[in-house]
């Protein structure tokens, strides 16, 4: 009652959520208070949480902030809304976010754009902004998010939560709408360390319903990483990280987080990453390929919004799509379809392929020599609303640091590390494919 009650007053200013659950939650909560009496309780139960709108939620409509899935309301929960409904986890509500998570403000957003609790003239970041708003807000104890180039990680660093991606195959897609399969990764948006810790204890795990989830790692308890124990820890950082582009106050703010991890008792090395440059560039070929793809499913019959008037079956193919698909993602679908086309598709989606695999060694050389990679989460703090939307590739630079990551497949953190201008900066710590421990470790001695 008292989450419901923060968000009826902080909502109308935040504009943090597509849907309110309230009458669910009332009755989840009333289950978790069962759970509670039968002496059935863990961490979760009772705990209010928000999820991203591209997660699937039974009989409760799920957007993805597209006039496409206005009125979509899916028979099925996501593995992951299931694995929190089955430890009494409360959903309070549905996050806004970049339609079809394409976006690094919640601008793109058909419905709504969030606003940073931090400064309501100001961009939360995204494609998760509502998940990362919502939880600086109070609004819940923690969100769900998505991410498939930093959508998790830069709102966390953006509203001075933490956020966490991690390693690709961990946690379950099943259910979460895809955007571009081999990159996305949903994971827990949350006030500290701790509940980070706690949150992907209850994600993560084997599901058979998704083929690229992954069965042969040992599951763990990740609060066994929770301690302030760090001395000798091998922490690196790129000297490609603080090249142009790196807001003064942002750079300073990861100096000061290296100075920290060496007092604690870490070694700090630096490494390179040479490749980091074209990562940006590869990952808008192989995402928007992957979507143009993956939205191909969306043809006025099968799923959502149908055209009204149309003339035949094309028109009302191409009728549907106009109307339901914002401008975004409609620049996704032609770069992504013009990257495949014969003729230009080894011009580019090969090349974004190579460049891929290029990065990918850059991460396994630095690894033989440090535990984890730490430095900026995003270049800037916190910008102002409508400032990049006119500048598409202004806004992809948002995801500079975040990117390589997700096209390595590794596990990345982000938790906020000081302020720049009264704004949260994030750091971000990445870490070796399944060692999310080591990541909750620094983060959590950091912390
Ligand atoms: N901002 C990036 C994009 O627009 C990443 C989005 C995401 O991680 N979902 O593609």
């Amino acid at each position: 009652n008292s989450y419901l009650k923060r968000i009826n007053e902080v909502e109308p200013k935040v504009d943090a959520l597509i849907c309110e659950t309230a009458d669910f939650a009332i009755k989840k909560a009333e289950e978790a208070d069962k759970m509670i009496r039968d002496g059935n309780i863990n961490d979760l139960t009772g705990i209010p949480v928000v999820i991203k709108d591209n997660m699937c939620t039974e009989n409760i409509r799920t957007t993805c902030a597209s006039k496409m899935l206005e009125d979509f309301i899916p028979p099925y929960n996501a593995t992951v809304v299931e694995n929190l409904n089955s430890l009494g986890a409360v959903m309070v509500g549905k996050a806004n976010l970049d339609e079809f998570a394409m976006g690094s403000s919640t601008e793109n957003s058909a419905f709504k754009t969030t606003k940073n609790p931090w400064d309501l003239e100001r961009v939360p970041g995204g494609s998760s902004g509502g998940s990362a708003a919502s939880v600086a807000a109070d609004e819940c104890a923690f969100s769900l998010g998505s991410d498939t180039g930093g959508s998790i990680r830069q709102p966390a660093s953006l509203c001075g939560v933490v956020g966490m991606k991690p390693t690709y195959g961990l946690v379950s897609r099943y259910g979460l709408v895809a955007f571009a399969s081999s990159l996305d990764q949903i994971g827990p948006i949350t006030k500290d360390v701790t509940d980070c810790a706690i949150v992907l204890n209850a994600i993560t795990g084997h599901d058979p319903k998704d083929s690229t989830s992954v069965d042969n790692v040992r599951k763990s308890d990740y609060k066994e990483f929770l301690k302030d124990e760090i001395k000798g820890m091998k922490i690196g950082y790129a000297k490609e990280f603080f090249r142009q582009g790196l807001d003064e106050g942002v750079k300073k703010s990861i100096e000061n987080a290296l100075k920290t991890f060496e007092e604690l008792g870490a070694e700090i090395r630096e490494i390179s990453l040479k490749y980091m440059d074209y990562a940006l560039a590869a990952y808008y070929i192989v995402a928007s390929a992957e979507a143009s793809s993956n939205l191909a499913r969306y043809d006025g019959i099968r799923y959502g919004h149908a055209a009204e008037k149309y003339e035949d079956l094309i028109d009302m193919y191409m009728v549907s799509r106009s109307e339901g698909f914002g401008k975004e993602v409609k620049r996704r679908i032609m770069l992504g379809t013009y990257a495949l086309s014969s003729g230009y598709y080894d011009a580019y989606y090969n090349k974004a392929l190579k460049v891929r695999t290029l990065i990918k060694q850059d991460y396994e050389k630095a690894f033989q020599d440090v535990d984890v990679i730490v430095g900026p989460t995003s270049p800037t703090v916190a910008f102002k609303i409508g400032e990049r939307v006119e500048d598409p590739l202004a806004m992809y630079l948002a995801d500079v640091y975040t990117v390589p990551v997700n096209i390595a497949g590794l596990p990345g953190l982000s938790l906020p590390c000081g302020l720049s201008e009264g704004l949260p900066v994030g750091l971000q710590i990445v870490g070796k494919h399944f060692d999310e421990g080591t990541i909750l470790n620094a983060a959590y001695a950091f912390e």
